[in-house]
């Protein structure tokens, strides 16, 4: 049966990565939430997830301070120290968490660039699907959850005082619903980039929304490029997961040198920001190799059983014989929306969680493996804050609820050349090596690309996603200028 449109929902989620499966499973235990999402449930980034999540053994209290160490390392100590500690100490019981949901995690850990322990849960190399999979059975069996898909969010209720729902757009028809709490996990921002691993989905819709509502945002120039992307012709790339070095795989040049040494005493494993910088001043030689052939073959087809035939059928490139041709690609959003330990964005009524949120946590630039955990965590933070604040009787938010007034797009507006116009200037001007000189050029070309928009009423799902990438843009594009120096993942000259 199809679930019905309810003009009233306890607890709105808009996402259903791991985050807000995470927080509507909890949150269910008590009141009613709807999730809606843009397209089916599982389309998601947290499915495209494939080196896993991190989390210190339990009951050792080095392990903790070692793994939180390493975060504000790889985060240039641009981290927030309590939001660090609050993600890692929770760490252990989200994988129990995760277990009672039916995750099997293997029983070997694993190491990931920037971790000095192995630390890494794993399901082989589809630890996302994996996830996914078990949370989506949960929330499909919890009577409290209505679940919309294709349903993609437009605006939200409100204004800074408080957040009251929101529009949505399904089957060509804009639906309102009021809600007394509304959660925003609606993933990253990678499509603003021609080339990232991120799915088609992730164009920054809540960051963009919550800008527009007045939230904070913050920590926008921070944009990690994942430095070993299959150097193919796809959008999006397809990853070779990090966990690939963790195994013993190196990265050469053309000359087929291992180059990394050279660049950070810490080789293969440095943070991804080292690598992928060091891998960008390679490729003015020659392409670049990640490098696993010195391995078994039958190791390789069994421990990555999803990369190994994805790159034969890809690129016809066999790594048990070879090495593969990758390319750093923009792959994950430290910034976004300001939130604090609890989820709370700096609009009443209004959370954040998973990667649109800005928790602190990343600093300028993120540890591998810590974003599903953060999903995660949060999720889990922000259903209990809402609870209790429900249980309060705080429900719906006073004042009324201000809607736009949107038609729906008649005629034909070339969004395809758009999205493509914004995604080639920001790769070109604002990616992984910035000047001050072409971060002005960017912003003039997003400038221009915005006076062909449609006006501001027209509505489909491709131009509301123009829209939202070139807000984004913006705000990576304006951020980026104000920091003169480089740190972390932005690398400005
Ligand atoms: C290829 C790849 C590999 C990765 N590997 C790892 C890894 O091994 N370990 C790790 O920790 N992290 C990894 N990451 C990062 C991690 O997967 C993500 O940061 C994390 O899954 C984000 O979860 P989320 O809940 O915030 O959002 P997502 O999982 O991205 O889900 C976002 C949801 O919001 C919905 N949505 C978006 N806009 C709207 C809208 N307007 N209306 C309605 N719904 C909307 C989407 O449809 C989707 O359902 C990887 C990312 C990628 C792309």
């Amino acid at each position: 049966m199809k679930p019905q449109h309810k003009p009233e929902t306890d607890i709105l989620i808009i996402g259903s990565g791991i985050s807000g499966l995470m927080c509507a499973l909890k949150a269910a235990e008590t009141y009613h939430v709807t999730i809606l999402t843009k397209k089916k449930l599982a389309t998601t980034a947290t499915a495209m997830a494939q080196g896993g999540i991190a989390a210190a053994q339990e009951n050792s209290d080095d392990g903790m301070r070692e793994h939180e160490e390493d975060t504000l390392i790889a985060g240039e100590h641009h981290n927030q120290k309590q939001a660090v500690q609050h993600v890692i100490r929770h760490a252990p019981n989200m994988i129990k968490i995760l277990r009672e949901y039916g995750v099997e995690f293997d029983s070997e850990l694993t190491l990931e660039g920037g971790h000095r322990k192995k630390r890494i849960h794993h399901t082989k190399d589809t630890t996302g699907k994996t996830i996914e999979d078990a949370l989506i059975k949960a929330v499909k069996k919890q009577k409290n959850i209505t679940i919309i898909e294709d349903a993609m969010t437009l605006e939200l209720l409100g204004d800074t005082k408080a957040c009251r729902g929101c529009q949505y757009l399904k089957d060509a028809t804009i639906y309102t619903i009021q809600s007394a709490y509304t959660v925003l996990a609606t993933g990253g921002a990678g499509q603003v980039y021609a080339h990232t691993t991120n799915p088609k989905v992730a164009t920054g819709d809540g960051i963009a929304m919550a800008h527009r509502l007045g939230a904070t945002i913050s920590d926008m120039e921070f944009i990690q490029f994942h430095p070993t992307a299959l150097l193919d012709r796809y959008n999006p790339h397809f990853l070779l997961s990090e966990s690939l070095r963790g195994e013993g795989a190196m990265l050469r040049n053309a000359k087929g040198e291992a180059f990394m040494k050279q660049y950070d005493p810490r080789g293969d494993l440095a943070p991804r920001d080292k690598v992928s910088q060091a891998i960008f001043i390679e490729q003015k030689k020659g392409k670049v190799f990640l490098d696993i052939s010195h391995k078994p073959a039958a190791w390789i087809r069994e421990r990555f059983p999803a990369i190994y035939p994805a790159v034969l059928k890809r690129t016809k490139q066999d790594m048990t014989k070879e090495p593969v041709a990758i390319t750093p690609v923009a792959h994950y959003l430290c910034g976004g929306v300001e939130v604090n330990t609890r989820g709370e964005t700096s609009v009443p009524h209004l959370y954040a969680i998973g990667e649109t949120a800005r928790t602190g946590l990343h600093g300028a630039n993120r540890l591998a493996s810590n974003s599903l955990l953060e999903g995660a965590v949060y999720g889990i933070k922000a259903a209990e804050d809402i609870l209790q604040k429900l249980s309060t009787k705080e429900k719906l938010p006073s004042g009324s609820a201000k809607k736009t007034s949107f038609s729906i797009a008649s005629q034909p507006f070339a969004m395809k050349h758009v999205r493509q116009q914004i995604q080639d200037t920001m790769w070109t001007l604002a990616g992984i090596h910035r000047t001050q000189a072409d971060l002005s050029k960017a912003l003039f070309q997003l400038q221009r690309i915005r006076d062909i928009l449609p006006p501001i009423h027209m509505v489909n799902e491709e131009i509301m996603e123009a829209r939202n990438l070139l807000e984004v843009s913006l705000l990576i594009v304006k951020a980026a200028q104000k920091r003169k120096k480089s740190l972390g993942c932005h690398w400005i000259k």
